[in-house]
């Protein structure tokens, strides 16, 4: 009979070792002596990437899983609230160019695609029957959704009096990656019974079959487990090294290839925290800004094909000249070179392989870090009982997987593609055909006639829904045949009433909430109401 599943393994110690640790510990009580024993292996001389501070909504269930509070959390990894992206520069490049991809979902987005409608009201003269939404057009996200005015107005996305983990407004975190790295390690080793080994790993034991049996450590000697996690970050050490399972380059569709990263306090202790990822779109990529409660993290992602280095750190202090002033000239940045591609499988005989070390693109939409989660669930939840089930999660794993990569690649790129930017050769190249995915242009093909929706995909946990794409294409204008299809009077008015739902609850909460700072200076004294 095979043997059954005891004892796994994880090598790496940074977003994706300790996210995978805490989920399989706390689902398999690893507390209990009759439960899946969990080891994390780090080096000590390989430092974590430290960077990685957007993330998505699924953090909260993912931390709320593994037993952690949300107070906890908020005050020792410098945390803030991100209600989503604001895109500046991304349609055009002109100044007061901007859109804003929230967390919410449309009002009314199970019953009525209201793009149409809103489309209808921008185009209506002033004194129509709307007059009021007419006269002074609104995005399409502030039309459908109340949560771009409380970003353009710092708010918070709930209040001090809010549980744990509940949200008013949708929410994800700002996080600082080494505060939260150390933060889960103590939680997972303290609370969740992970035990923890500070060691090198050299080389990896195989069995005859195949499978890794254990991997040898400079002082702790061969570690053996059951099923192996790699999460060593770029060094890949176990799929890509050991088991030489290729690195698929998406270069050629993703074109950023290099990040310059920098930390800046803020200017006054109470300056306003940003209640969302600012991303402004540059010549040859896009400039990050996060604001966490103690400082900023700003860097420079861009294609070195399309740009040098030099002009790539002028375009950064240029951007942060508006805010620190001749102080930019001082700075020196963190260089990060990145590879964009994914492994050609994640999982192979007893190894799979999670974060950075199973593929990284780029950080546009912080869509790293939900992919870790993604996997610590799928892995925890469909722990193979024993070695014989384990090649059949495995297909299954990898088949997965594999999808969700290419639906992010198509996410990525949509952000390119949908940009009617054509001042540089960086933003004309990313709309050559030849770089923009079969399953992206068929999209393309088919929104330009109906809005995305949960037809256009397959899963039932996919990583962006329809809701993202309807947010990116027509916060980008994207050209929309107008649809013949008669508008029917019921649904038009059921439209009417969600627009006008939209904006009373926009004034509801605006009035309601505190900014995001208030908020999180009340979390550090007080602290939320536990759940
Ligand atoms: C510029 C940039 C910006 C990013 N921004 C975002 C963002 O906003 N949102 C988001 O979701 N993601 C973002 N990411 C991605 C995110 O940072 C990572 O996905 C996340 O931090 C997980 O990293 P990791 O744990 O896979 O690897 P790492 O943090 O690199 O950890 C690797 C671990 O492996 C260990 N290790 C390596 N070799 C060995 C060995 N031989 N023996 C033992 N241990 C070993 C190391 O000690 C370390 O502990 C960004 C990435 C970059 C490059």
């Amino acid at each position: 009979m095979s043997k059954s599943l005891k004892h796994v393994v994880i090598v790496g110690g940074g977003s994706a070792g300790w996210i995978t640790a805490g989920r399989i510990a706390a689902m398999h009580n690893s507390k209990s002596a009759q439960g899946v024993k969990v080891t994390l292996i780090e080096s000590p001389d390989v430092n974590i990437i430290g960077v990685g501070e957007g993330t998505w909504p699924t953090m909260r269930g993912t931390l709320q899983k593994m037993g952690v509070s949300e107070t906890d959390f908020m005050r020792e990894c410098d945390v803030s609230f991100k209600q989503g992206a604001k895109f500046a520069k991304w349609v055009t490049g002109d100044e007061d160019d901007f859109y804003y991809h929230p967390l919410v979902l449309p009002q009314g987005y199970f019953d009525i695609d209201l793009f149409k409608y809103w489309q209808q009201n921008n185009q209506q003269p002033s004194n129509s029957q709307n007059s009021e939404q007419s006269s002074q057009p609104k995005s399409f996200s502030a039309a459908v959704c109340f949560q771009e005015q409380l970003c353009e107005n710092g708010l918070a996305p709930k209040l001090i009096t809010s549980p744990e983990y509940a949200a008013i407004a949708n929410y994800a975190y700002h996080l600082d990656a080494g505060k939260f790295a150390a933060f889960l390690k103590s939680h997972c080793i303290n609370k969740l019974g992970v035990e923890y080994v500070s060691d090198h790993v050299g080389t990896i034991n195989s069995t005859d079959s195949g499978d890794i049996a254990s991997v040898n450590t400079n002082n702790h000697g061969d570690i053996s487990g059951d099923l192996f996690v790699d999460c060593t970050g770029f060094s890949s050490l176990l799929i890509g090294k050991h088991f030489q399972v290729p690195l698929i380059s998406k270069k050629d569709v993703l074109f950023i290839d290099t990040a310059l990263a920098v930390q800046i306090p803020y200017e006054k202790g109470d300056d306003a925290i940003a209640s969302h990822t600012i991303s402004t779109a540059q010549d040859a990529g896009w400039i990050w800004d996060i604001g966490l409660p103690s400082r900023r993290g700003v860097g420079h992602v861009y294609s070195s094909k399309h740009t040098s280095q030099g002009d790539a750190e002028n375009a950064l202090r240029k951007y942060l000249k508006s805010s620190i002033g001749e102080k930019s000239e001082d700075l020196t940045f963190r260089k990060i070179d990145i590879n964009p591609g994914i492994r050609e499988k994640f999982w192979v005989n007893n190894c799979v392989a999670v974060g950075m070390s199973a593929g990284f693109l780029e950080p546009l939409e912080a869509s790293a870090l939900v992919m870790i989660e993604l996997a610590a669930t799928t892995i925890s939840e469909q722990l193979p009982a024993n070695r014989e089930c384990m090649d059949i999660v495995a297909k299954h794993y990898n088949e997965r997987f594999s999808y969700n990569w290419d639906r992010i690649i198509d996410f990525l790129k949509l952000h390119y593609i949908a940009s009617k930017r054509e001042d540089t050769a960086f933003w004309r190249d990313n709309k050559d055909p030849e770089t923009i995915p079969e399953s992206l242009q068929e999209l393309m093909t088919l929104w330009k006639h109906r809005s995305p929706s949960e037809y256009d995909f397959s899963q039932k946990r996919e990583v962006f829904s329809a809701a993202s794409y309807q947010y990116v294409l027509y916060g980008m204008d994207y050209e929309f045949t107008q649809s013949n299809s008669e508008k029917d009077e019921k649904e038009q008015n059921l439209a009417q009433r969600m627009f006008a739902e939209n904006e009373k609850i926009t004034v509801k909460y605006s009035a309601a909430l505190p900014s995001n700072r208030e908020l999180i200076e009340k979390i550090a004294q007080f602290g939320f109401s536990k759940v």
